[in-house]
């Protein structure tokens, strides 16, 4: 059913998330899994460190043997990284000890080498030791056996080498939706072309499969469809192979925006067609329910063929919606509180999702907007960093005002 009253951004990005499935998960090699997602808590299988041993370059000592020798010891073998963790210190003796070495039998602290003056093979100790000092516990990171990354965890550089620390090469991650691309309009051409006095360059196309990238889904761009029904339909039919089907353009109220009178053919249940807010006002967001055995639900989204507004739908919905896909608990952009940089006049009537620019400056966050609001004036999102969320209600904002904003993804930058 379509529901005709039109939704506010809120409910838009609710009704999405609520229809949004986690994927499966699949087993990858640990190198290959950056930015992807835990499916499982994952164990250590090992101590690290596997066994006590320095934190600094110095020696190894028994404090007894310090005090019983008035801080001065002769100096007998070392302990190297890489060297065996069964040697034993003699007693009355200092073992020269590097970081990360194994810590000798019969050692309680590591002198640091700075802390000592070394002459003909003995140290004297200066007061700044302190008993048990410079050691590295076993076990003191990660301990064998323990949960080192719960599910749901997204795997960042930092996590990577916890995964290869504890010896885990292989990792059950979340699987990557596929994502179609499909353009619609008689007027589009692709970038390359010499243009026909009727045609423009798709540039849709590009924006758009460049923020599926982003995300990490597998973006797969469909040649466009020409706005007539029949070819429309064996297009979008195509596109909904994939799990999740992006239609920009033609969704909009003009004659020739006949996205949404094919979609039933097609079974896809929509569940919204028009968000209040601004730019992409237009967007649409549909289902199509399994119809057999092993076939999943298929998502299908129309966004406004503006260049600004399917960009900002995109940010709005799909880009959550796909992050939700592969396992990551929040997708929306995260907001910042900024206060205006200077004067300027708001459309009120609905949310206005403004370009902007913002740069943290004397202990705040600055916002100005970009110089063009239009919602085919693709320089203003070239010219962003975050998105202003001015109110529906408000016709101006001044300087020192507050103002939410949600960042954008793609490079957080002071320009
Ligand atoms: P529509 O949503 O199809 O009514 O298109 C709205 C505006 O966006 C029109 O000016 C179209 O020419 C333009 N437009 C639609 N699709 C694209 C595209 N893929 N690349 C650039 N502009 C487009
Ligand atoms: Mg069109």
């Amino acid at each position: 059913m379509i529901e005709k009253e039109m939704v506010s951004l809120d409910e838009a990005c609710r009704i999405v998330l609520d229809h949004t499935p986690l994927l499966a998960s699949e087993p990858l090699p640990a190198t290959a899994a950056l930015g992807r997602v835990l499916a499982t808590d994952v164990t250590a299988l090992r101590d690290h460190p596997p066994w006590d041993n320095s934190a600094m370059d110095g020696y190894a000592v028994r404090w007894q043997d310090v005090l019983d020798h008035r801080h001065q010891l002769p100096v007998s073998g070392e302990s190297r990284a890489g060297g065996s963790p069964e040697q034993s210190l003699t007693a009355g003796t200092a073992m020269a000890i590097m970081t990360g070495a194994p810590l000798p039998n019969g050692a309680d602290t590591v002198v640091r080498v700075e802390h000592c003056r070394e002459d003909h093979g003995s140290i004297s100790i200066q007061a700044a030791a302190t008993q048990g000092a410079n050691i590295r516990r076993r076990g003191e990171d990660i301990r064998l056996g323990a949960t080192i990354l719960p599910a749901r965890q997204r795997l960042r550089p930092a996590e990577l080498g916890l995964l290869a620390t504890a010896n885990q090469t292989q990792v059950e991650v979340y699987r990557r939706p596929t994502v179609s691309i499909l353009a619609t309009g008689n007027e589009l051409a692709p970038p390359g072309s010499v243009l026909a006095p009727h045609q423009i360059i798709d540039a849709n196309s590009s924006s758009i499969t460049a923020l599926v990238a982003e995300t990490g889904a597998e973006a797969q761009c469909l040649p466009p469809a020409i706005d007539e029904a029949q070819a429309l339909f064996h297009s979008i039919k195509q596109a909904l192979e994939a799990d999740v089907a992006l239609v920009v353009g033609g969704v909009s109220l003009g004659k020739y925006d006949l996205a949404k009178d094919v979609l039933p053919e097609l079974g896809c249940q929509i569940k919204f067609w028009r968000v209040a807010m601004r730019p992409g006002h237009p967007a649409l967001f549909a289902l199509r329910p399994a119809r057999h055995d092993g076939e999943r639900t298929k998502l299908l989204f129309g966004l406004p063929g503006n260049p600004v507004s399917c960009m900002v739908a995109f940010y709005q919905f799909v880009r959550p919606a796909l992050l939700q896909m592969m396992g990551h608990r929040n997708g929306q952009l995260p907001r910042i509180q900024a206060i205006c940089a200077e004067d300027f006049s708001n459309h009120p009537g609905r949310l206005h999702l403004a370009r902007a620019i913002v740069n943290y400056q004397d202990g705040q966050y600055r916002l100005r907007l970009a110089d063009n609001q239009g919602s085919g004036v693709l320089t203003s999102m070239h010219q962003a960093n975050a998105l202003a969320m001015l109110d529906a209600e408000r016709d101006s904002y001044h300087v020192g005002d507050r103002v939410t904003a949600q960042l954008l993804p793609s490079g957080f930058f002071t320009p």
